[in-house]
């Protein structure tokens, strides 16, 4: 696979960037375009923040102040070099995001949002306060850059220094999306129950992505300083927190290139109605950000992911992430001896306040078996399969899994843990990433079996084990019948084909004993009998499994045990033919299935 750092688009922008820099334009077009850049780099890292982690950030322009004010202080006050000023600024930077990260993080819901309001605002009183920062005056006299000893004080020098910036930010952030990380990354989104049960630490991947976001508005913020050679507070507001986000949803906050159109877009549109609305309306004031307000609005209407993707349309569209045919084999694990006991559930139970969801659980399932698990609605299918998945911690009881080292505990693990111990699952409602290929929805799934992380991500160090996590991806993906679907849309296949596609992305991780909720839930005839072949295979190859199915007819020709559950509790084991004859399921069954 080849992934050069830059591929097309990059090189073009890289061209057009030379050339109107060396043009000779207008002073007011290499500030326009300066300013542009700016916003870019800043509107960038929110595309990482919240188009793609889904993570909503107000208080962007704090750390686009961090950063103007660690180079203005030390270059004014001590004489300090601007480059020394910048990683004082980054490490600034890269330490309070982490503190407010990790406070915020864990909160839920809009409180992330809040709290960065919060952070925004206030930056923005200290800035103002401060008397070694100047107060509301701020600093002046700030240096300009020299770069081996060339002076870039000149607008269009710092044109190439701001672009080269922007460009390398592009290219470093593209390789982390196409990666392992950038995979995790992109499953943060919509709740993160599926990254966890992938093996992924969503909450550190989450500051992460706040710490990066804030050291590209940290860069952006040291250009600034030592391009405007002062620095006061205002630029560093609220407003301007609540501009950056502006500038990526307009562009389009779920792609890079999103940020760049969007910083300009914003920018120009600003420059125009500073000039003209004033003059339409009789009076001065900010009044270009109603109109900011209402384009917003129009395009939450019409056009959710920003303009970009109206951009994208015609250009032409290749996958992301491509199936090698060779590559190293990823680990393998060590898998348990046929019949031994691998899943022991030892009274098991769960109670949701005064309802006891799971009731003293017993059973076992020896590797090499598939298991059923069945029972009318509601009688605690999901939430005995949660428990042993660590989606929900057990009320008592306990839980054992085989290891390496024997039996092992794992009723008090976290999902991320389980999945790592060889324990892969579906959903009963299918979690994935339908924006993204196929290929890609399946490699999350070995996200354990890989250990590069964002920063060799980023540098494209991780190409051969990126090359091993997909060729894994597809092979998976062909051992259950959907390898000639690699690069489709993961959202725009059939619902049997994305319960199925779930199979293949928890088969990459390459589990001992595979759980599956509900895979024939509204699978037509054709799908459930090509799912019940699938799975026989699967277990022809050693491949052990328990599944959770309120149908019986499914499971009566595919099971070597089944457990029936009714209101929490056992109520019948054994093969299906005593199963469906033993007189206690016939009655939970005749009076409560639907
Ligand atoms: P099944 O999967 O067999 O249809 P569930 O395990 O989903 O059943 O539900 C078993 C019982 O536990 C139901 O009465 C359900 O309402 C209740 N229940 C499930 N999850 C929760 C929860 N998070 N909080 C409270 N009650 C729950
Ligand atoms: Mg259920």
């Amino acid at each position: 696979m080849k992934h050069p750092i830059f591929s097309h688009p990059l090189s073009a922008l890289a061209i057009a960037v030379a050339i109107f820099g060396l043009l000779p334009l207008p002073a007011y077009w290499v500030t326009l375009a300066n300013y542009i850049g700016l916003y870019a780099i800043v509107a960038l890292g929110l595309v990482l923040l919240t188009g793609v982690g889904g993570l909503t950030s107000f208080g962007q322009a704090a750390f686009v102040g961090l950063g103007a004010y660690a180079t203005a202080y030390l270059s004014t006050a001590h004489g300090i070099s601007p480059w020394i000023g910048l990683a004082a600024g980054l490490l600034v930077t890269a330490a309070s995001a982490l503190f407010i990260g990790a406070i915020m993080l864990r909160l839920s819901g809009h409180y992330l949002p809040l709290g960065t309001i919060a952070w925004g605002l206030s930056l923005y009183y200290l800035f103002g306060n401060l008397e070694f920062l100047g107060k509301y005056d701020g600093i002046a006299g700030i240096p300009p850059l020299t770069l081996f000893g060339l002076n870039l004080g000149a607008g269009s020098s710092m044109f190439f220094l701001i672009w080269v910036i922007l460009i390398a930010a592009i290219a470093l952030l593209r390789n982390l999306l196409n990666s392992r990380s950038g995979r995790a990354i992109r499953a943060l989104k919509g709740g993160g129950l599926m990254a966890e049960a992938m093996g992924v630490n969503t909450a550190a991947m989450k500051i992460r992505i706040f710490v990066i976001a804030a050291l590209l508005a940290c860069v952006s913020g040291w250009l600034y300083a030592h391009l405007q050679r002062a620095v006061n507070p205002s630029p560093f507001g609220l407003n301007a927190g609540i501009e950056y986000l502006f500038m990526a949803v307009i562009g389009g906050a779920g792609y890079l290139w999103g940020a760049i159109l969007g910083a300009a877009v914003l920018t120009i549109l600003k420059d125009q109605l500073q000039s003209y609305l004033p003059g339409l309306l009789g009076s001065t004031g900010n009044f270009e950000i109603i109109v900011f307000g209402i384009l917003m609005v129009i395009l939450l209407q019409h056009a959710r992911n920003g303009i970009w993707p109206f951009i994208a349309r015609w250009l032409p569209q290749r996958p992301a992430a491509v199936a090698p045919d060779a590559a190293p084999e990823l680990p393998h694990r060590a898998r348990p001896p046929l019949g031994q006991p691998l899943l022991v559930i030892d009274k098991a139970r769960k109670q949701f306040g005064g309802l006891v969801a799971v009731n003293d659980m017993v059973f076992t399932v020896n590797s090499g078996e598939i298991v059923g698990l069945i029972g009318p609605n509601g009688a605690g299918k999901s939430t005995m399969f949660n428990l042993v998945t660590g989606v929900l911690p057990v009320t008592s009881g306990e839980i054992r899994f085989a290891t390496n080292e024997g039996l092992r505990r794992i009723d008090s693990l976290p999902s991320r843990e389980i999945v790592k111990l060889g324990i892969g699952r579906t959903f009963q409602h299918v979690h994935l990433l339908p924006e993204m290929t196929v290929l890609e929805n399946v490699a999350i799934g070995a996200h354990l079996r890989a250990g590069r992380g964002v920063i060799a991500s980023s540098l494209s160090l991780d190409r051969a084990e990126e090359a091993a996590l997909l060729l894994e991806a597809r092979r998976q993906l062909e051992r259950v019948g959907l390898g000639g679907m690699l690069y489709e849309q993961a959202g725009n296949l059939a619902l049997g084909q994305q319960r199925i596609l779930e199979i293949a992305r928890a088969l990459c991780a390459d589990p001992a004993l595979l759980l599956l909720d509900e895979p024939a839930a509204g699978l037509r005839y054709k799908e459930k009998e090509a799912l019940a072949t699938l799975l026989n295979k699967l277990k022809g190859e050693g491949m052990s499994i328990l599944l959770v199915e309120h149908d019986m007819d499914f499971v009566m020709n595919l099971t070597d045990r089944l457990i029936v559950m009714e209101f929490g509790t056992k109520i019948a084991e054994g093969n299906p033919a005593q199963v469906q004859q033993d007189p206690a399921v016939l009655e939970a069954y005749l009076g409560g299935i639907d």
